[in-house]
This record gives C-alpha cells, structure tokens and sequence, in this order.
C-alpha cells in the first residue's frame, strides 16, 4: 500500500490515542504495540472486506485447510513486509523515538502447533494468500500453546504458554457467527413418507465460537482468513437450570467442562495417545468448520448439487478426518440428499495429506468410546465401511478375508483415521517423493492397487518470505543487490546467484553476512547462558523437535568422540566447533527427555574444560519456536538432517537452514534427497543407511547392536561413557538410552550410523577450512533453494488437488 512517513505518524499518534488514552511518551512497549497492531487491522480492513466480496460475488472457488495446528509465531514483522510498509513505518516510529526492534519483540509467539506439521500449516496459508488463491485456514483457538520450555538442573521442565493474557490484537471474536457442535445423547430414527430419518436427541450442546485473523498476501490485496474455534458454554454464564436450584458451584463445573476442550494442545509430535478429549476436539473444530462453510456457501446461492465445485475442503494429517461423516451427515440428515450424491460430494470435495508413517502416530479411536460421544457421526462411519468392504468384494472382487479385514475402516474394535481418510477423499498425498514411494509400495500398497489415480506427491515447502526476508534482512538486501527483487515473488529466481559462484567479492561478502549473524547469535547466547562461544568456529545446528527417530543421540555421541580425540590430543588440528541444539520432547516421552539431560549434561563437561583450548563448545537453547528458529537458522553453516532413513516424512527445517546457507549433513531421507538433486553430490553432505537397508534389516533382524558395540571400539567408548561415571552425572541417569541402544537392538540405527556420520564430520571439518569451497557450497545452497518455497508447492495444490484458479485482485489502498 501507499503510505508516507508523515502519514502514518500521524495515524499512528491517534492510534495510541484511541488505544491507550495516554501521552505517546507515557506509553509502555505493549501499549505501542497494540496501537501499531490495531493500527495495521485498519490498514488491512479494507482489503480484507473487499477480498472477500470478491470471493462472494463472482462464486470463486474456496478451499478450507484443516489443520489440528497453526504453528505461525508472530504477525507484526510479516504483515509489514506484505504490505510493503516496513521501511516507512520503521522510519515512523524512529522519529517517534520507538524502535520498531523493540515492539516486535513485545509480540509473543502464537504457537497453536508442535513441529513440522503446524509450521506446514501456518507457510500455507501465507502461500494461499500470496498466489491469489482463495484459501482459508480452520482450526482450534488453543488457551495454552506448546508449553514454555525451560532447562532446570540440565532437565526439560515444562510451564504453561499462556500466550492470551495480553490480548491478541491480530484477532477479531465473531460472537454472532457461533455454532453449536453436539455430543453424546442418541439416535432416534423414523419413517417420514417412505424415506428412514435420524434425529440426535439428547445431547449436549457445546457452543463454537469463531475467532478471525487475518492472512495477508505479499503485495497483492488479497486477504484470507485464519478461524480459529473456541468453545464456550451455551448460557454464557450460568445453566441457568442448575443455577436456580441452587447449585451455584455445579453450574460452573459445566461450563468448565466445556471450556476444556480447547483449553490445550496436545504437546505430542508424531504420537497419539488416544484420550476421549482429544476426539472431542476434533470433533468439535470439525463440524464447526464445516458448518460455518455451509453459511458462506448459501449466501453464494448455488444448488447444493454444485456444492463440490465451489467448495474444497483439505485435512492436514488424519486428526480432521471426521470432516468425511461430517459432511456426509449435513447432505443426508439436514441437506435431505440420498448417500450417493451425498458420498460425490464428499468425496470430491475433501482430500488429505499423509505426514507419517510410523504406527504409533497413526490414529485410531476405540468404536464404542466414539460411538458414546457421537453417535450419529458412527452410525455413519460404520455405514462407510460396510459400503466399502461391500465394493472390496463386488467391485475389487477380492476373496482374501483377512486383506479384507486389514484394509476396513474398523478392525478388532478400533476406527483407522487413515483408512477413513483415504476411502473419504478423492486425493491422498504424501510430503516428500521417497515418502510418497513408501506410501505407495508398501505402508499403504493396498489401496494404492485399488484407488491408484488418488495417490500423488506434493513435497512440501517452506515461506521464503518469512525464513529468508524477515529472518535474514542482511542476505536478502545483498542479493537483491546482485540479482533484483525478483526472488521475493518468484524465488526460483535465486538461480541466479549461480553465476556468482567462484566470485571471490561475492563468496567473501556472503561469509561476512554470515559471520555477523553468528556474532548476533553468540551475543545472544552468551546473555542468556553465559557461555561464550567462538564466531569463527563452525556453527553445527540440530533445531526440531526431540526424537529418537531424528536421532539428536548419534549428534552428541559424536560430539563425545571429538572431545575424547581433543582429550588423548589438545593440539588436534582440527576447526574449532560449536554443537547448537533446540528443540522440545514431548513431556510424557521418557527416553527423548534423557536425551535432553545427555546433551546438556556433555555440554556442561565441554564447556568448562579450558584443557581443549575452546576448540568445542556444546550449547542447548531452551524453548524452540518460531522466534527461536529465525534466531539461529541465519546464523548457522551446518545443518543436522540425521533422521533414520525412511523416518522422516519430508523435513521443512532442512529447506530453512539451506536457504540461509547452511550445508546439509544428512541421511538419504525425507526432502533431504530433493535437496541433493537440487544442489548436486558436492554441494550436501552425506552418510548413513538408506530406506532400503533399513527395510531390509527389520525384515531379517540381522542387525544386531550388540554385537556391532562389542566389536567396534569407537562405539564401545562412548556408549561406555554414558554409564561409567565418565559424565558428571548419576551412573545410571543415562541407562535408558543405553538399553535402547543394545537391549532393545537399537531401533534407529544409531551405531551403524555412528563411524559413517564421524566420517561425514570429518569431512565437514575439510571443507570448511577452505573458505572458497565452502562459500561455494553454501552459495549453490541458497541459490538452489528457490524451488522450496511454499507459493509453488501450494499452486501444485492448488492446479492438481482442488482444481481451484489464482484470482488476482487489483483493489488498491
Ligand atoms: C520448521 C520448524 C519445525 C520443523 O523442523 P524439522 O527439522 O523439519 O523437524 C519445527 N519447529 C519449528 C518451530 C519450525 O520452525
């Protein structure tokens, strides 16, 4: 938009006002903060009214992303580059006397997701609204985000993240667009005429409020929306019933009761528990969601026989499946369609992304524990899957009972989410080309050879504009300077960094880039830990959630071994290095937590030992985040992708730290091969297994740790170490890592990975100390990155799932 810098003083100085009713030099940084927001909410007003008319007039298309998460951390920086303001009003406010630095680090993070697949979420929606494509997000208004994480005695401690108590000034609560979501009760059914109805009497009403953010688009007017549900009780305060019987405490036990189901995240990533309020909450932002899309769709006017091609709906992971009977429910009970149109449609409307293929994450639900609490919702359920074993037997014309039995929707009493989720959609994608492959040949190989049409890939991305504009202002500026501004709308364009390649002005510019980022970063450690570490030392990066299958335990056996060789060795050769970790456990995950404690308890021995010359150094930064992230990725030269091959889906954090320059140290997993194929052999470092000797060795058992611990000393020393009294710790703080290890035959591969990864290392090392070669790479590395952006995964989304069209709006401010 248009905006001068004494324009937007002056609307900002009647912003405090209006705001704050105070002297703008009396005001606190929260308090100019929350005028600036509400300032940017008017600024966006406009747009926003008019996108959506838009939508409304000329029936575009819409998609609706489902999605348990929203990981999208903080919206004052990034709505300001989209609207293409950042400069004027960061020289606002400076002549102001108020750093815009300083507001932007007032915004706490809005962490509604775990990992990777809330990050996934939170780059989509940025994407759908900078390529013009009508897209809104659907979720759950979390009151507690992912728990604060804070390192106490070495040990994860968790602590709520009560991210509301400021307010939100990016959202809008629209009370007057609630519904309302119906559990437990039952089912009556009757004859009207000749047609069977089914009405759900008896239930409890759960009252779903809608609250509203705005999603912007990067210089192009389009505004969609982010909803998020809250529930809140039917009578806002009171049942009123209870209340004047006297039972003035159990009238607010009900509403507590409601309240709960969106009072947390579940801090789990890639495992499901299978608790009655987790179904509750899927449930609930489900039919919330998809009722409020049945409001906006009658408003169109259109024949609900056309509902599909207006309307596409996308569940992110399973945990949104029941969108499938939901819909389903709304064409049969309230839209009075017979179940085939109703199942057209809802087939053509709904599609899902599968993100994992480990079995303890994939969901399922005990079938009498879903048919209490939504009764209707199974009775449909259970309809799908009669109808579906039918067609396995009449129009697949298999005989093998027990295939059959694999492949239903219910099996031994349990409801698969995935099996709804695939029978229930007309598209089933994977996240990375191998993840896809897995899929297809063997995790889900048998509807593959039914439905072989729905299968399709779509590697995932990342938001350029976020991860390389906003976290790397110095890097984006410089490139800019060589190649134009052509990358922020078209990052494919940062091929052309190529042909700087062996320019020694270029190679030596982007190391000062780097270098001063890495100051930064050690600045910022150093105030928050008191540990110094060296700029110059190589930067080795582990951020992501803690996971035994991302393996953080091969990295700091690593980081062992090399303190062991400076030990028998202090005038060692070698680059000084610096291990940064991040990232959170699950807080019932006992062996990732002891995996926490390992590293901070290494870190402690390394950090305090003056005898290796400050050649290494260990650190853990404490409570991973968005914020947290684009702190450390711009900084960072090594990049550790190190899952298990066959393990990690796609990876996302692997594309962040590539795109700020960082080499890739990586097994052959996830989109860590896309990466490889995009920068070439020379440009990413690689070891360990791959996906097919992985199978092969769980296929045969013949891989046996203890046997490779007993005849490998390098190994034998440094899981010795962790239970010998080596580490300044309890002698048996560390056993559980070490059973897992050999007692239960090493599940990830961690020491058959180990002397390929030290190998791997040890090359890092090499490389490094050739700055030239090293600049080289890490320039391949972000010119290659471009294809990784999420504006291009989402228009394959959008061209090849939902058949929806870009709609360029030319409103100007
Ligand atoms: C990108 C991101 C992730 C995902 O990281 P992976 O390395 O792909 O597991 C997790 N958390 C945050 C905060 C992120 O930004």
């Amino acid at each position: 938009m248009k905006l001068s810098v004494s324009e937007f003083k002056e609307d900002y100085i009647a912003a405090i006002k209006g705001t704050s009713a105070r002297q703008i030099e009396d005001t606190t940084p929260l308090e100019r903060y929350n005028a600036l927001g509400e300032l940017m909410k008017d600024y966006i007003g406009n747009l926003w009214a008019n996108t959506n008319k838009t939508y409304r007039e000329e029936h575009s298309k819409q998609v609706y992303y489902f999605s348990m998460e929203f990981l999208t951390g903080k919206f004052l920086e990034n709505n300001l580059t989209n609207l293409s303001i950042y400069d004027v009003v960061e020289q606002g406010l400076k002549e102001l006397g108020i750093s815009l630095d300083v507001l932007a680090e007032v915004e706490v993070d809005q962490g509604l997701g775990n990992g990777g697949l809330g990050r996934l979420a939170a780059c989509f929606m940025d994407a759908m609204s900078s390529t013009s494509i009508p897209g809104h997000g659907c979720g759950i208004r979390y009151k507690n985000g992912l728990f604060e994480q804070r390192i106490i005695d070495g040990y994860q401690v968790e602590f709520p993240d009560r991210w509301l108590v400021n307010n939100n000034v990016w959202e809008y609560k629209r009370p007057n667009k609630a519904v309302i979501v119906k559990f437990n009760g039952r089912v009556d059914t009757y004859m009207d005429g000749d047609t069977l109805k089914f009405a759900h009497v008896d239930y409890d009403a759960v009252r779903a409020v809608p609250y509203d953010t705005p999603i912007l688009g990067f210089e192009n007017n389009t505004v969609n929306t982010l909803r998020l549900w809250s529930a809140e009780e039917i009578d806002d305060i009171f049942d009123f019933e209870n209340f004047s019987r006297g039972n003035y405490l159990s009238a607010f036990e009900k509403k507590h009761s409601v309240e709960i189901i969106t009072q947390i995240l579940y801090p789990n990533d890639a495992y499901e528990e299978g608790k009655l309020l987790r179904l509750k909450q899927e449930y609930f932002f489900v039919s919330a969601g998809i009722q409020s899309i049945f409001t906006t769709f009658k408003k169109m006017g259109v024949p609900i026989e056309q509902f599909s091609e207006h309307i596409a709906m996308h569940i992110n992971d399973t945990h949104p499946a029941l969108a499938v009977p939901e819909l389903m429910r709304i064409l049969l009970d309230e839209e009075g369609l017979d179940w085939d149109m109703a199942w057209k449609i809802t087939t053509s409307c709904i599609s899902y992304t599968n993100h994992t293929i480990m079995s303890e994450a994939l969901e399922k639900w005990p079938h009498f524990m879903m048919r209490d609490l939504l009764p209707r919702i199974t009775m449909i359920i259970d309809e799908i899957n009669r109808r579906f074993i039918e067609s396995l037997k009449y129009v697949y014309l298999y005989t093998d009972e027990e295939k059959i039995h694999n492949m239903a929707i219910i099996k031994d009493g349990m409801v698969k989410m995935a099996h709804l989720a695939i029978v229930g959609s007309h598209s089933v994608n994977g996240v990375a080309k191998l993840h896809t492959e897995i899929l297809k040949t063997k995790e889900l190989k048998d509807f593959y050879n039914i439905y072989p049409t729905k299968f399709n890939n779509k590697t995932n991305g990342i938001m350029h504009r976020h991860w390389l504009l906003n976290a790397n202002p110095d890097l984006t500026d410089y490139v800019e300077g060589l190649i134009g501004d052509g990358f922020k709308k078209n990052p494919i364009v940062l091929r052309d960094l190529l042909k700087y390649r062996d320019d020694k002005v270029v190679q030596n510019a982007l190391f000062d880039i780097k270098h001063k980022n890495k100051e930064n970063l050690a600045k910022f450690i150093y105030e928050k830990q008191g540990v110094k570490i060296d700029p110059y030392s190589i930067f080795d990066m582990q951020a992501k959630r803690i996971h035994e299958y991302k393996r953080q335990h091969l990295n700091i056996l690593h980081v062992l071994s090399l303190y062991n060789k400076l030990k028998a060795n202090p005038n060692l050769d070698i680059p000084p290095r610096t291990f940064i970790f991040a990232g959170k456990s699950a807080p019932s995950y006992y062996v990732a937590k002891q995996i926490i404690k390992l590293i901070t308890t290494v870190a402690d021995m390394i950090n305090n030992d003056t005898s290796i010359k400050n050649k290494l150094k260990v650190v853990f930064l404490p409570n991973y985040g968005v914020s947290l992230a684009s702190k450390m990725i711009p900084a960072a030269d090594v990049s550790e992708q190190i899952s298990t091959a066959s393990k990690e889906a796609s990876g996302t954090g692997n594309m962040k730290f590539m795109m700020n320059g960082a080499i890739t140290l990586a097994t052959l997993d996830g989109a860590n091969i896309e990466i490889m194929n995009e920068v070439g052999e020379n440009n990413i470092v690689l070891f360990g297994l791959k996906d097919q000797e992985v199978f092969k060795y769980y296929q045969d058992g013949s891989y046996n740790a203890y046997e490779l611990y007993n005849t490998t000393p390098a190994i034998k020393q440094v899981v010795d170490q962790l239970v010998n009294g080596f580490l300044p710790a309890a002698k048996e703080e560390f056993a559980p890592i070490v059973d897992r290890l050999l007692r239960f035959n090493d599940e990830f591969f961690v020491l058959k990975d180990f002397e390929s990864y030290c190998d791997a290392q040890e090359r890092i090392g090499l490389y490094y100390r050739d700055k030239p070669h090293w600049m080289k790479m890490s320039l391949t590395n972000i010119a290659c990155s471009g294809v990784f952006s999420a504006d291009y995964t989402i228009e394959k989304y959008a061209s090849s799932i939902w058949n929806i069209n870009r709609k360029p709006l030319d409103f100007k401010l």
